[in-house]
């Protein structure tokens, strides 16, 4: 696996591969891997010919320079677990190098940032879109993977990249999650053993909301859930609501859809944990 810190030289290995005639597939990360980001090499793996992955704990994203600071950091054990699941290039490139002096661009996000993630975190969505142009700027990848985790994140990228033609194909990748359903995330680290005992209460909260969508109210589905939570006055609920599919407005009435997602966003001790999951009619 080759190594690049310098994005001109990611540039240069891109553009090789591509004279070659390989397909470039792409996997954007903070690092601090596990098993949820290997899924998405490995889906790279199968659709691409090499693959290339980037780790960047990128400042522009972050709102709280705390969660920045203590955001985990391994970069040796992550370049080991990239080369066995079959990555081709590992970008490594630091903030000065990546942003080269340039200010961030403020992209049009019509109104997928007002909801869910975005008041808590302002400012937030924009940085993603800042750092995944830049990284797509010198990568260049044919594919990019972005986990179902992050499911604004997702829909912000996929908007972004269909208004603006960005030539790249957003692939979208289910999330993994621990045995108890917790789903994986780095910040999942610096949970203590009690609170990484009632983190997978959110998982358990969005699975009542599907055990009654469709069937009952919106606002039934979601007090289900929010009764599962009660059982825990330790977690700090944020956000748990229903929305579109596609564009993740916030439902009030299941408008004849026969798809919806849930959201939350909690507290959890020390760490701020989202989630997500599919809804399905039937
Ligand atoms: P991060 O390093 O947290 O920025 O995540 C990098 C990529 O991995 C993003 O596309 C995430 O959505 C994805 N990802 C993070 N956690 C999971 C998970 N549990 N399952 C699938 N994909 C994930």
């Amino acid at each position: 696996m080759d190594r690049l810190s310098v994005p001109s030289e990611a540039a240069a290995w891109s553009a090789a591969q591509r004279r070659q005639g390989g397909r470039v597939g792409f996997v954007p990360t903070m690092g601090a891997l596990h098993a949820g980001h290997l899924a998405l090499v490995a889906e790279a793996r199968r659709q691409c010919d090499r693959v290339a992955a980037s780790i960047f704990v990128n400042p522009l994203q972050f709102n709280n320079p705390e969660d920045l600071a203590r955001y985990p950091r391994q970069p040796e054990a992550d370049a080991r677990l990239l080369e066995e699941a079959g990555c081709d290039m590992l970008f490594q490139p630091d903030a000065e190098g990546l942003y080269h002096g340039t200010s961030p661009l403020r992209y049009e996000l019509h109104g997928l940032d007002l909801h869910w993630e975005g008041p808590s975190r302002p400012g937030h969505f924009q940085g993603v879109v800042n750092v995944v142009e830049r990284l797509f700027h010198y990568v260049r990848p044919d594919r990019a993977f972005f986990g179902e985790k992050d499911r604004q994140q997702l829909t912000i990228i996929r908007h972004v990249a269909n208004t603006l033609h960005w030539p790249t194909v957003i692939v979208p990748c289910p999330t993994l999650r621990e045995t108890d359903g917790l789903a994986m995330s780095s910040r999942n680290q610096r949970l203590g053993p009690a609170d990484r005992a009632r983190a997978p209460l959110l998982y358990r909260a969005l699975q009542a909301v599907a055990d009654l969508a469709f069937h009952h109210s919106v606002e039934e589905a979601r007090q289900a859930g929010l009764d599962v939570l009660a059982g825990d006055p330790e977690i700090q609920l944020d956000h748990l609501g229903i929305a579109h599919p596609d564009t993740l407005v916030p439902l009030t009435h299941w408008d004849g859809l026969d798809r919806a997602v849930a959201l939350i966003a909690a507290q959890v001790g020390p760490v701020r944990l989202i989630d997500n999951l599919d809804l399905r009619r039937g």
